[in-house]
C-alpha cells in the first residue's frame, strides 16, 4: 500500500518569514492536499542563540493569512507531538539516537575548545588549505574520542566537560540521492565536514533534530529551499547510519527566488530599494523596527498566494489565475523548475488588480467602507459606494485606490491647471450654458442618456469630444482625467452635477482672470 503523504513546513523562529519561506509552505501545502496527505508545522528552535521572540507567532499568523492551515503541528497538535523541537529535547527525544550513532561508530565526542578550533583553522590555512574544516583529515589531530583513550573520554564526560558530538564522515565515498526536482545529486564525502550533531547541553543541532523528527513524524517528502541542498548528503548519511534508509523521505529542493533583474537572491534590501515588501505581513522586530508586509500594503491573500505559486512553478498552460483549490488540483513537483525564479513586483500588482476586478461592487463597497469613514466622506447609501467601486475598479490596484477620485464624494475646490490653460477650448460660457440646459432636460439621468444627449449636442454644434469634454470634466470634477464622465454625472445625480458646473464656471472665470 502507498504510504500516506506527510509533508512538513519546518521554519526556525529566527525572524519573520521571508517570501521564500511562504513559498516553501505553500508548495508543501499544495503537495499534501493534492495527494490527500497531511501538512505539518514543526518549529525548529534548536539554535537558541538565533531565537527571536515573536517570530513563531508571526509564522502562524502569516500562514493563517495565506490560508495555509496545517493539519497537524504547532498550534494544532497531533499524535506525533510535541512539534516544537525545544520541547522535544526536553522530552528526551534525541539523546538515544545520538548514543546509537556513537555506539555504532558513526559519531564521536569532541572536546576541542573554541581556541583550539581556531588554531586548527589557522594552521591549515598556513599550510595552504583554503577552507579548513573539521573532517577526515583534521580530526586525527584534535581532541576527540577517536584520538583520546576511552578512559580519558570517560573522565572528561564524568567531569562534566563541555563536548559536542560530531558525525564521522566516511573518508572516500560517493553519497547519492535522488531529488524530485534536480534528479540525481552526487557529492563526494571529501567535500563534507564532521558536522556537530549534538551539544553537551542536550540540544541537538538542526541536522540531527531535523532527520530524527522527519523519521519519527513519518514524513514522506521533504520539500524545502535550495539553501538546504548542501545538507542533503549529510542527512542521507544520518538516515543510513540510524538504520532508516528504507524510510528516508524523498527530497525536493526548490529553486531560489531571485531579484527582479535576476541578479542574485532576493533580499530585504531589494525590497527596501525598489519599494516592495518581502514579508507576507508586517514585522515588528523586538527592537521596534518595522518592515512592511503584503497584507498591510493592501494585497489580497489570494492574489499573493497565486503570485507566489508561480515563483518557481507553472501549470504548463496559459492560465494564470488560480484559486488555492485550483492550485491544489494543478500542482505537481515535476513542474517546479530548477533555475531561480525572478520576482516581479509589477506582476504582483497585476495579480492584485485581477483579484480586485473579480470582486463584486457590493463586496468592494464593504472593503472600502472603513477607508471612506476614515476620510470622513459621506455618501447616500451603500449602493452609492458600490457604484463608486464599479467606476474605479478598472483603474485600481488596491482597495484604497478606489478612493483616488475624491470628487466622487466632495465637490472640487481646486481645478487642474493644465486643463484650465491648455484644454479649455470651445467651452465658452455660452456652450456650457447650453450644455447645462441639455443636462437639465434629461429626465432619466442615466449614463447612457447623458452620453446620447451629449453626443447629439456635439454633433449639432459641429464640435469634437476633445473640444468640450475636458472642460466639462474640469467643472464637475476639478480633474483633467478620470473615469467616464457620463457615469460620474449619473452617480452624482442631476442636481449635484448642475451645481458643480455652476460653481465651477464662476471659479474658473476667476482663475482665468487672475
Ligand atoms: N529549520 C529549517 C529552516 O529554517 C528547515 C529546513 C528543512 O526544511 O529541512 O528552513
Amino acid at each position: 500500500m502507498e504510504k500516506k503523504v506527510r509533508v512538513r513546513f519546518a521554519p526556525s523562529p529566527t525572524g519573520p518569514l521571508h517570501m521564500g519561506g511562504v513559498r516553501t509552505a505553500l508548495y508543501n501545502y499544495l503537495f499534501a492536499k493534492k495527494h490527500g496527505g497531511d501538512f505539518l508545522l514543526r518549529i525548529e528552535d534548536t539554535d537558541q542563540t538565533r531565537y527571536v521572540p515573536g517570530a513563531e507567532d508571526y509564522i502562524l499568523e502569516s500562514l493563517n493569512w495565506c490560508g495555509l492551515t496545517p493539519d497537524e503541528g504547532v498550534g494544532v497538535g497531533g499524535e506525533y507531538g510535541p512539534y516544537r523541537q525545544s520541547e522535544r529535547k526536553e522530552a528526551g527525544v534525541y539523546k538515544q539516537y545520538v548514543d546509537q550513532l556513537i555506539e555504532a561508530g558513526y559519531a564521536y565526542y569532541a572536546f576541542d575548545t573554541p581556541e583550539e578550533l581556531d588554531q586548527m583553522r589557522e594552521n591549515l590555512k598556513a599550510a595552504g588549505v583554503a577552507a579548513p574544516q573539521y573532517n577526515a583529515n583534521s580530526r586525527n589531530s584534535m581532541k576527540n574520542s577517536l584520538t583520546l583513550s576511552a578512559e580519558e573520554v570517560q573522565k572528561r564526560l564524568d567531569a562534566g566537560e563541555p563536548f559536542v558530538v560530531r558525525i564521522k564522515i566516511p573518508r572516500n565515498e560517493e553519497i547519492k540521492f535522488q531529488d524530485i526536482i534536480r534528479g540525481w545529486v552526487v557529492v563526494h564525502s571529501s567535500n563534507l565536514d564532521d558536522k556537530v550533531l549534538y551539544k553537551s547541553d542536550g540540544m541537538p543541532t538542526y541536522h540531527m533534530a531535523n532527520v530524527v523528527d522527519d523519521y519519527l513524524m513519518k514524513i514522506t517528502h521533504v520539500i524545502r529551499g535550495e539553501e538546504w541542498l548542501p545538507s542533503g548528503p549529510l542527512h542521507v548519511l544520518l538516515y543510513r547510519y540510524l538504520g532508516w534508509e528504507n524510510e528516508m523521505p524523498q527530497f525536493a529542493h526548490l529553486p531560489l527566488i531571485l531579484k527582479p533583474d535576476g541578479n542574485g537572491k532576493l533580499s530585504k534590501r531589494d525590497g527596501d530599494r525598489l519599494g516592495f515588501p518581502v514579508f507576507p505581513i508586517e514585522w515588528k522586530s523586538p527592537e521596534g523596527e518595522i518592515s512592511s508586509g503584503y497584507r498591510e500594503s493592501g494585497y489580497f491573500p489570494e492574489a499573493f498566494v497565486n503570485m507566489m505559486a508561480f515563483l518557481g512553478w507553472n501549470p504548463g498552460t496559459p492560465q494564470e489565475i488560480f484559486s488555492l483549490n485550483e492550485l491544489v488540483e494543478a500542482f505537481t513537483l515535476e513542474r517546479v523548475g530548477k533555475s531561480g525564479a525572478k520576482f516581479d513586483p509589477d506582476k504582483t500588482r497585476w495579480y492584485n488588480e485581477q483579484y480586485l476586478r473579480a470582486k463584486s461592487n457590493a463586496e468592494l463597497a464593504q472593503l472600502v467602507k472603513p477607508f471612506v469613514d476614515a476620510k470622513g466622506y459621506t455618501y447616500p447609501n451603500e449602493e452609492y459606494l458600490g457604484h463608486v467601486c464599479g467606476l474605479m475598479k478598472e483603474r485600481a490596484t488596491f482597495v484604497t485606490d478606489l478612493l483616488n477620485e475624491d470628487y466622487l464624494f466632495v465637490a472640487p475646490t481646486a481645478y487642474d491647471e493644465t486643463t484650465l490653460n491648455k484644454k479649455w477650448k470651445e467651452n465658452t460660457p455660452e456652450i456650457i450654458e447650453e450644455l447645462q440646459s441639455i443636462l437639465e432636460g434629461i429626465s432619466d439621468f442615466t449614463a447612457s442618456n447623458i452620453e446620447a444627449e451629449f453626443k447629439a449636442f456635439l454633433e449639432r454644434k459641429e464640435l469634437g469630444f476633445g473640444a468640450v469634454l475636458p472642460g466639462f470634466r474640469l467643472l464637475v470634477t476639478g480633474a483633467g482625467m478620470g473615469p467616464s464622465m457620463f457615469e460620474i454625472c449619473a452617480l452624482l445625480g442631476k442636481n449635484e452635477t448642475l451645481n458643480r458646473i455652476q460653481v465651477g464656471l464662476e471659479r474658473v472665470a476667476e482663475l482665468k482672470q487672475a
